[in-house]
Order: structure tokens, then C-alpha cells, then sequence
């Protein structure tokens, strides 16, 4: 019998893992893959590691929202690698480039100068990444309020432009998430020099160092509620686990679908619960270069065909520091968001087996990212060796995330108290965490297992 039992071993179950296992409890993390780590997990081809779901990381720094929290999980001992404080995101639009500088008066100073009869929109905008009201950000869309406070529509979509982080929706997406979404990463931003298997193997070392187990290949199948309570957690392989709390970090409505009888869960919260939309997924080439190429550059570069970055279709492209001390790039990651919608053809298949015109398909948004890469790393394509892809598919099918959504639920200014869930449901000994919830990105994430442990331990 464990205290506590976790579905699911993304960054939210291994957090959730590491604060209750410090606690002195018992916790068991059930895994479906191969390999914990949902969106934060690396493969390997011919050699080099390729990460899936990690970019960068906002605000480390001492005094900063991720400082302490990763510094009691050890993260903070990674080998992090800042970036340029002149430029850690940069955004070009209609062939303009446009730096975010680190700091707050570093970001507003820089933009003044491109903008400078906009110093006051800057200010205004500086003060509400500082502002930490959340329930009246919560219901407050971001898009409406950011209009309401910037004239120039290209200042406002310049001061969006890193949003790829996020799901850019001019009619849902809600202040609070816009700000948590940027203001951590204006106060510094950080590349890990490795890939994300990094924080993976240090939260798992942590927590089994302390007790707790981790069993991967077993994918969670039912939920048994008896007499008020989830009893135990079965896998489809028919081994039965049994718990005093269960935690679980796959999407609400994927763990709504394993409590298959239920006094307690009421049909109206699992239809609501099902009909929420989630996000956009993202389609991403991964990119190996010939070594000595293409300089390293540590920034983030977003590239926008028009003037409008609220249409959802920029481009990120981001760097991979070089282990080796080169000072040239091997790995190079295009992300553009992508909607399920666009595999619909491939609906039905499998992993590894979709087909050649899948392959053509994908082949050629790789070129196309390759292409929009090129307007600030001019012909790069005669220095690509090789390009891994992947679709909404693939996070569909890795780690079952409904319609391949790179982000969760959809959150709604319109209707945050639907799409704002509670760690709680409606069977007492049975919690939620993960992107879903609250908010997105590992600081969004590690903050929400904060909240679903405190349920436990408090
Ligand atoms: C392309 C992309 C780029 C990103 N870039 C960044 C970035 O640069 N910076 C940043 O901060 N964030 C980034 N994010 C977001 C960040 O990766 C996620 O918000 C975060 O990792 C989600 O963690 P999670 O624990 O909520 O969910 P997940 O990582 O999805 O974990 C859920 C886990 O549950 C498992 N599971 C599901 N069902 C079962 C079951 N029945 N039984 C057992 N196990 C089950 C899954 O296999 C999976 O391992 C990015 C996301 C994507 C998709």
C-alpha cells in the first residue's frame, strides 16, 4: 500500500513525486511510456539527443518565481545557460528586428528607442507584467486589455511576439496567462547546456533516492472507486496498485475516462470536462547542421510573415547550446503551432506507421520552416544534414494528449471558473495536476503540483 500513487510522469507527476517523497510518504509514479517524462523526454537519432517539449525557462535567477522552488528540487544545479541579456528573445516583423532586453527597464529602455513615442504604452506595460492580481487577470482577455493600453497594432505585436509559448487567441486567451506566459522570462531567461532528460533524471533520482518507485510500460487502465474512494490504480497489464491518495498528471478528461464507475463523479462535470477545447498542437523541425556552419546564437529568433502576430502563424526558432565548447550550432528547432485538423487524413494510424504521404507531408512543412529560418540565417538549408519532425500526432498518440494540444485546455477569459479546474475533483482521495489545470510551461506546471501537493500535506 503507497500514500500516495501518480499517473503520469511529466514534469507535474515528478514534481508532485519530489515534494511529497521530502515529505516522508510513500509514492508510486505509474508511466505509460517507455521512458518518464511526458513532454520533457529526449529521443535519440544517430547519436544526438533532440528534446520535445523544452525551449527555455523564465526566471531562475534569486528572487525570481522559479528560483526557489527548483532550488529545493535540485534544478538548480544543472548546467544552466543564460541568455543574451541585449536580446534573449528577438522578434522580426516585416523584416524589422526587435530585441527584448532582460530586466524591466532594460525591455522598456530598448523598445523606446524603436518606439519611442510609445514610452508610455511601455510603461503601462511593464507595470502589468508586474502586477499579480489573478482573478482579476483571470477574467480579463488579454488581447482586449493589451489593445486597450498600446495604440501602435505594431508595438502590440511585437510585445507578442515570443508568444509561441503560448496559444496566441485573440478571443480566449486570458491576461493571467499572457503575463505568467512572459513576465518570468523577461526577468531572465535560461537554456539548459543538455538535453530535458536532464531535469527528468534528477527529479526521478531525487524521489526514488527517498523511497518512492517509478514503473514505466504501465499505462494507467481503471480507477476502482469503492465506498467513496479510488481503491486502487489497474494497468492494462492487470497489476493493481493501491493507494491512500491518487494524483494524476494525464489530461482531465483522459483520467475522468479511467474512473469508469463512479457515485461520486456527476455525468454533468465529465460532459463538461470533455467539452472543453484544448489548445493548438505544434509542428516542429528539428534540424542537424554540418559542424562549423552556423554560428551559435543564444536567443530565441521569432519570425512573422506579416505584420500581425496575433493570427497564431509566427515561427520560433531556437538554438541548442553546443556541449563540446563550440562555437558553431549542430541542432537547431523550427516550431510553428499546427492544428490536429491538418493530419486529419492520418487520423487513424499509428506511431512509426502513417505512411509515405505523411512523410512527404511533414518533409515539406519542414522546408517551408526552413525557408522562413532563412531570413535571418541566410542559406540555411545547404548546411542541413538532417530533419526530425513531429505533428500533434505525435503528442497525441506519446502522451495522450487529446487533439495533439501542445498546451492543455483552452483557458477562456469569457469563462475562466469552467476553464480554470481546481486540483480537486469530486472523489476525495483523488487529485489532479499538470498543464491542464492552471497554467502551462514548467513554471505554470510546477506551480500547479505546488497546489495539487498542498491538498495533501496540508
Ligand atoms: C513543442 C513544445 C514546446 C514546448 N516548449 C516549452 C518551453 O520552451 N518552455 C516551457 O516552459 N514549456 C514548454 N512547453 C510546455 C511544457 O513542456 C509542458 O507544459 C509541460 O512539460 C507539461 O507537463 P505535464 O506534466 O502537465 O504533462 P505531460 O508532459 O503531457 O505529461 C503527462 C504524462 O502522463 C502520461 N500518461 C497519460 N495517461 C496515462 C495513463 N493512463 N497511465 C500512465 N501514464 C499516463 C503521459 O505519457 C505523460 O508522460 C512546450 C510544449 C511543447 C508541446
Amino acid at each position: 500500500m503507497y500514500d500516495v500513487i501518480i499517473i503520469g510522469s511529466g514534469l507535474g507527476g515528478l514534481v508532485c513525486a519530489n515534494l511529497l517523497s521530502k515529505k516522508g510518504m510513500r509514492v508510486l509514479v505509474l508511466e505509460r511510456q517507455h521512458q518518464p517524462g511526458g513532454c520533457l523526454q529526449s529521443y535519440r537519432r544517430g547519436g544526438m539527443m533532440y528534446d520535445t517539449g523544452l525551449h527555455y525557462v523564465g526566471g531562475l535567477a534569486e528572487g525570481q518565481p522559479l528560483h526557489d522552488i527548483f532550488k529545493e528540487l535540485d534544478l538548480l544545479s544543472l548546467p544552466w545557460q543564460r541568455l543574451d541579456a541585449d536580446g534573449f528573445d528577438r522578434i522580426m516583423i516585416a523584416d524589422r528586428e526587435f530585441r527584448f532586453a532582460e530586466g524591466y527597464d532594460n525591455f522598456l529602455e530598448t523598445l523606446a528607442k524603436d518606439f519611442p513615442e510609445e514610452r508610455e504604452s511601455l510603461q503601462r506595460y511593464i507595470q502589468l507584467m508586474q502586477c499579480t492580481d489573478e482573478v482579476w487577470m483571470q477574467q480579463t482577455n488579454a488581447y482586449d486589455y493589451l489593445r486597450s493600453i498600446i495604440r501602435n497594432p505594431l508595438l502590440l505585436s511585437v510585445l507578442s511576439g515570443a508568444c509561441l509559448k503560448m496559444e496566441l487567441k485573440r478571443d480566449t486567451l486570458p491576461l493571467f496567462t499572457y503575463v505568467h506566459g512572459n513576465a518570468p522570462f523577461i526577468q531572465s531567461s535560461w537554456r539548459l547546456k543538455g538535453d530535458g532528460n536532464m531535469i527528468v533524471r534528477k527529479l526521478t533520482d531525487n524521489f526514488t533516492r527517498l523511497g518512492g518507485k517509478l514503473i514505466c510500460d504501465a499505462e494507467v487502465e481503471e480507477l476502482v472507486e469503492e465506498q467513496g474512494a479510488i481503491r486502487k490504480a489497474v494497468c492494462k497489464n492487470g497489476q493493481a496498485y493501491q493507494a491512500r491518495y491518487f494524483i494524476s498528471d494525464a489530461h482531465p478528461s483522459v483520467t475522468l475516462s479511467l474512473v469508469k464507475e463512479s457515485q461520486l463523479i456527476k455525468k454533468v462535470y465529465r460532459r463538461r470536462i470533455d467539452n472543453l477545447e484544448n489548445t493548438n498542437g505544434m509542428f516542429t523541425a528539428q534540424l542537424l547542421l554540418k559542424p562549423g556552419m552556423v554560428p551559435y546564437f543564444n536567443y530565441n529568433e521569432f519570425l512573422y510573415d506579416g505584420l500581425e502576430a496575433w493570427d497564431g502563424r509566427g515561427y520560433m526558432v531556437s538554438c541548442r547550446v553546443p556541449e563540446d565548447g563550440s562555437t558553431y550550432a549542430r541542432q537547431i528547432d523550427i516550431l510553428t503551432p499546427m492544428n490536429i485538423s491538418e493530419c486529419a487524413a492520418w487520423t487513424d494510424s499509428l506511431p512509426m506507421r502513417r505512411g509515405e504521404e505523411y512523410l512527404q507531408f511533414k518533409a515539406q512543412k519542414a522546408q517551408k520552416c526552413v525557408a522562413v529560418a532563412e531570413r535571418f540565417l541566410p542559406n540555411l538549408h545547404d548546411y542541413v544534414l538532417e530533419i526530425h519532425t513531429s505533428t500533434p500526432l505525435t503528442y497525441r498518440d506519446y502522451n495522450l494528449s487529446p487533439d495533439g494540444s501542445a498546451y492543455g485546455i483552452r483557458k477562456d477569459a469569457a469563462a475562466p471558473l469552467l476553464t480554470v479546474l481546481s486540483p480537486r475533483t469530486s472523489i476525495p482521495n483523488l487529485l489532479l495536476t499538470g498543464q491542464s489545470l492552471m497554467l502551462h510551461g514548467l513554471h505554470g506546471v510546477t506551480m500547479t503540483a505546488m497546489y495539487t501537493t498542498k491538498e495533501i500535506t496540508e
